[in-house]
């Protein structure tokens, strides 16, 4: 049984004092982590006060990126060495975000997918899907190639603790959800890819999400689907309220 696993993405939103504030919220109002896990992805300038806020309160804290090395000469890059020191126990990598604006190639996804690792760190592994990429021939081989790629090197047992998630940009704060159809072939599709490189029972114990417009309206059909065990929020995790509902949509 795979414990499904709720998360939000707040980007570059929200201020720290708006992020404690959230926290205060939602305190006491979250699912038993062995229903439900929750998690809120935040910027670093966050983390440190997230995490005082979060004391005995299942909420996941992680960090929407790293960089791939530990220390050195990386001007305003973010330490994975370091987020492990400061209790931070996820992070997000290869978001479309990430991708598109900074330029993020699979190469160093999978150099960040490795810093993850060995700083004790679950990455949350997006794999993106442009319209241009969907409408095209290629588009089944372009997401498993993400995959693919992220995981070169990742061994059984690591692969096993990851999470990924299917967030096609095309459905990114567009307001234009994928069909349940769409994302569960999506999430399907991860899974597969998981079973040709791994096992079919690795394939089966790891978490896939699905990105993209989610609400707490549509929450619910998306979650029914086979393959999908949760998802990655973005605009409807800054509000205590709608992040409460994605939570507890198991109640
Ligand atoms: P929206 O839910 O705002 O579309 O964002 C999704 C996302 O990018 C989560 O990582």
């Amino acid at each position: 049984m795979r414990i499904p696993f709720v998360a939000g993405n707040w980007k570059m939103n929200l201020s720290v004092d708006e992020a404690v504030a959230f926290l205060d919220d939602i305190k006491g109002k979250l699912p038993d982590p062995k229903v439900t896990e929750t998690c809120i992805a935040a910027s670093p300038l966050f983390l440190e006060s997230m995490i005082k806020h979060n004391a005995d309160s299942p909420l996941i804290i992680a960090a929407e990126n790293c960089f791939y090395e530990d220390t050195g000469a990386y001007t305003g890059e973010t330490s994975p060495a370091a987020l492990n020191e400061m209790g931070v126990t996820h992070v997000i990598i290869g978001h479309s975000e990430r991708r598109k604006y900074f330029n993020e190639t699979d190469d160093i996804i999978n150099k960040k997918v490795h810093a993850a690792f060995r700083n004790h760190l679950t990455p949350i592994i997006c794999c993106d899907e442009t319209m241009s990429r969907r409408q095209s021939a290629d588009r089944i081989s372009w997401v498993v190639s993400q995959v693919t790629n992220a995981l070169k090197s990742v061994t059984s047992d690591q692969a096993k603790t990851i999470i990924l998630a299917y967030e096609p940009s095309w459905a990114i704060g567009s307001g234009k959800t994928a069909s349940t159809d769409e994302a569960e072939e999506g999430c399907y599709l991860i899974r597969q890819t998981i079973a040709d490189l791994y096992s079919d029972d690795i394939a089966n114990q790891i978490r896939v999400l699905y990105g993209g417009s989610v609400n707490d309206e549509n929450a619910d059909d998306i979650m029914a689907q086979t393959d999908i065990d949760g998802v990655l929020a973005g605009g409807a995790s800054l509000k205590p309220d709608s992040f409460l509902n994605l939570a507890n949509f198991l109640q």
